[in-house]
């Protein structure tokens, strides 16, 4: 019996890199040694259990006596009765610094659709980081002047296109800039993870983000008082061995283009030295990194980013899982870097916003995050002062980008 179990144990090791945790993977049953927990199965000191059982007593592994469900199958209802504080709508106007409204743009009729949508939530203004440049842009600026009730509350960022990088780009690239701040950009962005993963230059190599090449464009953002809103790489699990360790297993297994083999890209510490070469090598180009630099499970690196590099600032786009796990330490941290951090969304969805406003505006504990892929663990507020939370909400955006109308904000 004890031989079979430890068979069955060794066949779900093999699988465990290769295939999916399903109910078809079945545990040991973890009866019959009569050296474990009732039946199951002794480990030594440093020794995890095997795939399958879990450590019920101190070295001591037992499986469930029924099929086990897959993780995409169990899903435990919280039986915490604590306060619950909704926020429909966010405390003070709102700058979305990091908006995709895309296709919303397009017309006045899509504007006033998604006017409803921002009113409801308090956001104020929107920022289009749609990496948008020339003919493109000029049509969103012509549509959102053409809106009586929008035409304050929507800006767009200027794309800058990094396609044969080599003699002539930057002159190229600035003429384009300039022509696109002429035509109403506030700022430059959202500067593509592509640049650094993906970019090639026209010899076939890879474009590396503090390419020195690239200097001229950013020189150029900080004559022209244009900040820029640079996305580099992706959270640090998608450049990681996809096994049963990593955080973000099921995202990757929902959406396979998201992983970066490390045969193929560049590693995660790659980018981010590449990146933070950039923001050293231009400390007159004030840089707003996305998503927090990827940096917001590990906070003490990205304080050490802001201590090193006054120019450089953070937007909580799509990280909210990671702020909401340590309320006590993301507190402290927002309330130490109230000006240098920025609200942003990300993908415009208008139901997800109110997450942001309940971690950031409350106290509550242990509630539902908006997608169970991204993060299995729950949330919790941060309860930040006012003071704070008016910085991140849209003052720090405000001085970023002094084009932005300052009507309908508080003084
Ligand atoms: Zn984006």
């Amino acid at each position: 019996m004890r031989r079979t179990l430890f068979t069955i144990a060794g066949v779900s090791a093999g699988l465990l890199l290769a295939g999916p945790l399903t109910a078809q993977t079945q545990p040991p049953a973890g009866r019959g040694n009569a050296g474990g927990f009732r039946g199951g199965i002794t480990i030594k000191d440093g020794e995890q259990c095997p795939p399958g059982t879990t450590e019920v007593r101190p070295r001591n592994c037992l499986g469930p006596e029924m099929p086990v469900p897959s993780i995409l199958d169990y899903r435990p209802k919280s039986t915490l009765v604590a306060p619950t504080h909704m926020v429909p709508k966010a405390k003070f106007p709102v700058i979305d610094f990091h908006g995709h409204p895309q296709q919303l743009l397009a017309s006045t009729e899509s504007l006033a659709r998604m006017q409803a949508s921002l009113d409801s939530l308090n956001v104020r203004t929107m920022i289009a980081a749609d990496n948008v440049s020339g003919e493109r842009l000029k049509r969103v600026m012509d549509t959102v002047r053409a809106s009586a009730s929008m035409k304050d509350r929507v800006r767009v960022l200027a794309g800058i296109n990094f396609n044969g990088v080599g003699p002539g780009w930057a002159e190229k690239a600035i003429a384009q800039l300039e022509a696109d701040v002429a035509a109403g950009a506030v700022g430059v962005g959202e500067i593509p993870k592509s640049l650094g993963l993906t970019v090639r230059k026209p010899d076939g190599s890879r474009l590396k983000i503090d390419d020195p090449a690239l200097d001229p464009i950013w020189d150029a953002c900080a004559r022209l008082n244009l900040t820029v809103f640079i996305h580099t790489a992706d959270p640090q699990e998608f450049f990681k061995p996809l096994d049963y360790t990593n955080e973000r297993w099921l995202e990757q297994a929902l959406f396979p283009e998201r992983r970066y083999p490390q045969d193929k890209f560049p590693s995660f510490e790659t980018l981010a030295t590449e990146r933070n070469n950039l923001f050293k090598r231009h400390p007159k180009t004030k840089f707003v990194t996305a998503h927090l630099g990827w940096h917001a499970s590990e906070l003490g690196v990205l304080g050490k980013l802001f201590d090193e590099n006054p120019n450089v600032y953070g937007e909580v786009g799509a990280v909210l899982y990671d702020i909401g796990r340590q309320p006590r330490a993301a507190h402290d941290f927002f309330v130490k870097y109230q000006d240098r951090i920025l609200f942003g969304k990300d993908s415009f969805q208008p139901e997800e916003y109110p997450y942001y406003w309940r971690v950031f505006e409350t106290k509550d504990d242990y509630f539902d995050y908006y997608r169970g892929y991204h993060a299995f663990w729950k949330l919790y507020g941060i309860d930040l002062p006012d003071a704070v939370l008016k910085k991140v909400y849209y003052q720090n955006a405000l001085n970023l980008l002094p084009k932005v109308p300052t009507a309908g904000f508080p003084k």
